[in-house]
């Protein structure tokens, strides 16, 4: 074990981080699925995967004589925030619910990468540090290095944190003594290590995005389609979306593994509760001023106000209400052709043929024609 490593791990663990765990970073470590998975073309329109991946497989390609990851994470577990099933209120994943964490992990990072200079005497240009967009095999190295497993709903969990945990890597060239994996004897990257015979994730799928155990199809989760996807939505996609306005939590809400779920300390994340407040009504109105109030330092930002209306108009057209006909008629004059598209196929849905045959007359293009 490097002298001082367990001392780092503490600083860390310090700095508010709910797991720091280290991985030694021989060849082909956590190295399973990802070419298959590209080839069968899983990461939709993602195309940054496919042009990361040699570097995904090789840490020398990102940080040159890389021997060792450390990884970290973070839990956003928070009881209190469970959105009730079947409330007719528009659903957030819950990571959205607070400012976003790739904001706030940040700063905690840079004071870890000043930890790992004064405890091992490693220099700035001796690392790297990614939260959860960097090049790097973060969820198959936690997995090797004992944080967890992967589930058969592709995601790290934790026996302490069940799947509430954002990842971070720091890659460093320091040689570091690997921590255990949860199932010694076992291929640590496997999929459902600790799952037995449950399949609760993949069943509940509201769009079947699961092909195999662990296998993620992006093209059909609707956390892809509600905020990676800046365009149109498959219209055959858009029932089973349901009120979810910005991701889904359903493969991971089901998890049995949960109920050890821990609250988070709360010194790194910061809450945006408020955020489950906003009722449908409140987002289909929502205008450039509003939202960027809003959402100002969150992760819905990224999404853009076209994201965020096209997505309330799935959730309009999918509530049934009435109440939202209006809403929905006024946005299928709206400026973008996404939101026109969406809106026009909400307002079908609640039954507004007539009004929309005078609004699409004035107010459509050929796209929305298309989709509609
Ligand atoms: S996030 Fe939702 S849509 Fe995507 S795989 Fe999980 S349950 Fe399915
Ligand atoms: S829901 Fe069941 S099958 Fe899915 S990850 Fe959790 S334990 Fe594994």
């Amino acid at each position: 074990m490097a002298k001082g490593q367990e001392h780092l791990r503490q600083r860390l663990l310090e700095l508010g981080f709910d797991e720091v765990r280290f991985v030694g970073l021989s060849p082909g470590v956590g190295q399973v699925g990802l070419g298959d998975w590209l080839k069968a073309g899983y990461q939709a329109d993602m195309d940054w995967m496919e042009r990361t991946a040699e570097k995904r497989l090789d840490p020398n390609l990102v940080l040159p004589g890389a021997r060792s990851a450390i990884l970290i994470g973070v839990t956003y577990h928070d009881p209190e925030v469970a959105q009730p099933a079947g409330e007719a209120k528009p659903a957030w994943a819950r990571y959205a619910l607070h400012q976003d964490y790739h904001d706030t992990i940040k700063p905690a990072l840079v004071a870890a990468g000043k930890a790992l200079e004064e405890v091992l005497g490693a220099a700035p240009t001796d690392y790297r540090y990614y939260v959860d967009t960097g090049p790097v095999l973060e969820r198959a190295w936690a997995a090797r290095a004992g944080m967890g497993f992967v589930g058969k709903n592709a995601m790290l969990i934790s026996r302490r944190h069940g799947n509430w945990l954002l990842l971070s890597c720091i890659l460093c060239r320091e040689e570091l003594q690997g921590d255990a994996p949860v199932l010694p004897r076992a291929a640590p990257e496997s999929v459902g290590l600790l799952c037995g015979k449950c399949t609760r994730c993949m069943d509940a799928c509201p769009t079947q995005a699961f092909p195999a155990p662990g296998v993620l199809d992006s093209r059909r989760c609707i956390s892809y389609q509600t905020i990676e996807n800046k365009g149109m939505i498959p219209a055959s996609l858009r029932e089973a979306i349901g009120l979810r306005v910005y991701g889904c939590d359903t493969c991971l809400e089901v998890c049995p593994w949960n109920r050890f779920a821990r609250q988070g300390r709360r010194l790194i994340l910061s809450s945006r509760r408020d955020i489950a407040e906003l009722t449908l009504e409140e987002l289909l109105e929502l205008t450039a001023e509003r939202f960027a109030k809003v959402f100002k330092g969150t992760a819905v930002k990224r999404i853009k106000l076209v994201g965020i209306l096209r997505n309330a108009c799935i959730a309009a057209g999918n509530s049934g209400e009435q109440r939202y006909r209006g809403h929905v008629l006024r946005l299928a004059a709206h400026s973008s052709p996404v939101v026109r598209a969406h809106a026009v196929w909400a307002a079908r849905k609640l039954g507004a043929t007539e009004e929309l045959a005078a609004c699409r007359s004035a107010e459509s293009d050929e796209r929305v024609l298309a989709e509609y």
